[in-house]
C-alpha cells in the first residue's frame, strides 16, 4: 500500500487520533462538487452530494462510499470511531439518530484525514488505490447450494466448497459427513474488493441460508451443515457480528457462529461447481431478503 507522508499534525490526528480544532480544518465550509479521499492512502472515502452543514465544526457526511470505512466502539463504549478501511487512518467519529438528514447519520471527519479532489480534476483510475483480491469464509449447509448463489454476486471472483473448523488433517467427504472430525462444509470466496465489500457478501451470505436453523440446513442434518462465519480480518469479524445483531433486531434468532477461520481444505474435485456441472438449482438454498 503506497502511504503519503504525513506532516506531524496531520500524524498527530490520522495517527495518533487527535482531534482538529472545530472550525477550523479547511474543508469545513467547503462547498464545491467532488470526492474526498483518505489522506494517507488515497482511497475515495466520501462524496460532496453527501456533505451536509452541521454546524459542528468539522465536515459532515450522511453516507461513505460503500465499504471504505470502518466502524469501532470507542473503548468507552460511548462513541463510534471512523477509519480508513484500507490503511487503518483515524477519520473521527460516526453518530446515528440526531435527524439532520434523512440518512439520519453523520461522520464527523478531520479535515486534515481527507484530501478534496473537484470533479473536474478527479481521476478515478489515478486515485483509486487497487486492492488485492481478499477472502472470506462461510459455512451455510451444503456447499453446493452456498457456492452456486455466491457465484452470482458481481464482484465475487471464485467460489470453492471445502472443510474448516475441525481437528482432522486433509480431511475426504465421507469423513466429513462421519461427523466426527468436527468440519463444517464452507465455501472459500475470493473477491475484488474495489468492487464488492464484505458488508454485501456477508449480507449475500445471511440471506441465502436460514442462519436460524440450527444443528444443520433444510432437509441437511448435522454439525457439518451449521451455520458459521470464519473471518479473516477484525474488520470481518466486526462486519458478520453487526449483521447478527441487526437480524436479532428484527426478530431473527441467529444461531449463526463467528470464528477465526483455521486451515480450509478443498473439496474433492466432484464437489465443485456442482449445479454448473448439472444445470440444476439448488434444492437447499434460496434467496429470502432479510436487510432493508
Ligand atoms: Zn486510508
Amino acid at each position: 500500500m503506497k502511504k503519503k507522508e504525513l506532516t506531524d499534525f496531520e500524524k498527530h490526528v490520522i495517527i495518533d487520533k487527535g482531534t482538529e480544532a472545530p472550525f477550523t480544518g479547511e474543508y469545513c465550509d467547503l462547498k464545491g462538487s467532488g470526492i474526498y479521499l483518505c489522506k494517507q492512502c488515497g482511497t475515495p472515502l466520501y462524496r460532496s452530494v453527501n456533505k451536509f452543514n452541521s454546524g459542528c465544526g468539522w465536515p459532515s457526511f450522511d453516507d461513505e462510499i460503500e465499504g471504505t470505512v470502518r466502524r469501532t466502539p470507542d473503548p468507552d463504549g460511548r462513541r463510534t470511531e471512523i477509519t480508513c478501511a484500507n490503511c487503518g487512518g483515524h477519520l473521527g467519529h460516526v453518530f446515528d439518530g440526531e435527524g439532520f438528514t434523512p440518512k439520519n447519520t453523520r461522520h464527523c471527519v478531520n479535515s486534515v484525514s481527507l484530501t478534496f479532489v473537484p470533479d473536474e480534476n478527479y481521476d478515478p483510475d489515478a486515485a483509486v488505490v487497487k486492492h488485492d483480491p481478499e477472502t472470506a469464509y462461510f459455512a451455510g449447509g451444503c456447499f453446493w447450494g452456498v457456492e452456486h448463489l455466491m457465484q452470482q454476486q458481481e464482484g465475487v471472483l471464485s467460489v470453492e466448497s471445502g472443510y474448516m473448523g475441525g481437528t482432522v488433517e486433509n480431511p475426504t467427504y465421507e469423513q466429513v459427513c462421519a461427523k466426527n472430525t468436527g468440519h463444517a462444509e464452507v465455501v472459500k470466496v475470493t473477491y475484488d474488493p474495489d468492487r464488492v465489500s464484505y458488508l454485501t457478501i456477508a449480507k449475500l451470505f445471511f440471506e441465502i441460508h436460514d442462519p436460524t436453523q440450527a444443528g444443520g440446513q433444510g432437509p441437511d442434518l448435522g454439525e457439518q451443515y451449521r451455520s458459521e462465519v470464519f473471518y479473516t480480518s477484525l474488520q470481518q469479524k466486526a462486519t458478520a457480528e453487526r449483521l447478527i445483531k441487526m437480524l436479532r433486531l428484527k426478530g431473527y434468532d441467529v444461531v449463526t457462529k463467528v470464528t477465526p477461520a483455521t486451515t480450509f481444505w478443498p473439496a474433492e474435485e466432484y464437489h465443485q461447481d456442482y449445479y454448473d456441472r448439472k444445470g440444476t438449482q439448488p434444492y437447499c438454498h434460496t434467496y429470502t431478503k432479510r436487510f432493508d
